[in-house]
């Protein structure tokens, strides 16, 4: 079974209740206010340990209360920390989450140390290969990530990326990965921004496309979601993409991990917040 590198982001997300969210200029009063572990690197390193996978996060933290005990929760999923750099004289990343009464949420990222995330934290991608996956998510510098995904495609490494949140990246770093995973947001930005027709030069690229509760397509392959009943979908797609990461790791074929993906993420839109407890 190959090893799943996670490069991306480790945030704490701040989330409140507001009966709506405020108009520019406007002050609105939060109900209650709940800190939890979040970030769409982590979470997803988390939900692709959960599945089994050996799994080692690539990320930054402050050099704060809250970086040291992001580890030590990482540590509990038995996720490989080592390459989780702890940055001095910054904090650690937060997301502020307030959300409305109908479910609907929005979110101001504050990438804090996950922003000084460099190149040379790379090195530990070194130690793969042939069977291993990088799975990346566009939550830190864009440079960093083309260049992660450079160095694990030359020594043969499956490349997973999570355009989201959507960025350009260039062409053939794209027609790299196998595959790119976007919800449908995300997949018409892609469509708009015409880098398909750049990426025919390096083979073109190949898209996973989540549905929400229609479930999710990869070119000619279509897994319907499990019919479940959704408390919140906070992070689904975090956990699918960890999911799908883990079972490629483990020589799944497409189908195969897809649908552990869809179950992963089944699971995942019934209960509240992006992480499982340990
Ligand atoms: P989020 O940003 O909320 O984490 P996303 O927008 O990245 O999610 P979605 O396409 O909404 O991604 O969901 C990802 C996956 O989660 C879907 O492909 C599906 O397998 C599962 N999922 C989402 N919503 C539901 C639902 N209501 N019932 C069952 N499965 C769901």
């Amino acid at each position: 079974m190959g090893t799943v590198a996670v490069l991306g982001s480790l945030n704490i997300d701040l989330v409140t209740t507001v009966d709506r969210h405020p108009r520019p200029g406007e002050t609105v009063l939060g109900e209650d206010l709940t800190r939890v572990f979040g970030g769409k690197g982590a979470n997803q390193a988390i939900a692709a340990a959960a599945m089994g996978a050996q799994v080692m996060m690539i990320g930054r933290v402050g050099d704060d209360d809250e970086g040291a005990r992001y580890i030590e929760r990482l540590k509990e999923f038995g996720v490989a920390t080592d390459s989780v750099v702890v940055t001095p004289g910054h904090a650690t990343g937060h997301a502020l989450i307030p959300v409305s009464r109908d479910g609907e949420n929005s979110i101001i990222v504050i990438g804090g140390a996950n922003l000084q995330l460099t190149e040379e934290d790379l090195a530990p991608l070194d130690a793969l290969g042939e069977g291993d996956v990088l799975l990346t998510v566009l939550e830190v510098p864009l440079p960093v990530v083309e260049a992660a995904v450079r160095r694990a495609t030359s020594r043969g490494v499956r490349v997973v990326i999570n355009v989201s949140p959507y960025a350009e990246l260039a062409a053939e770093v794209l027609a790299a990965a196998d595959p790119l995973i976007v919800n449908e947001h995300e997949a018409r930005l892609l469509e708009e921004s015409g880098v398909a027709r750049s990426a025919q030069q390096y083979g073109g690229l190949s898209v996973l496309t989540t549905l929400g509760a229609e479930g999710a397509r990869w070119k000619d392959i279509s897994v319907p979601a499990d019919k479940v009943s959704a408390v919140d979908t906070t992070g689904a797609g975090d956990a699918f993409c960890g999911a799908l990461g883990a079972a490629l790791a483990a020589g799944s074929d497409k189908r195969t991990a897809m649908e552990a993906a869809t179950a992963a993420a089944a699971v995942a839109v019934q209960r509240r917040g992006a992480q499982p407890e340990p």
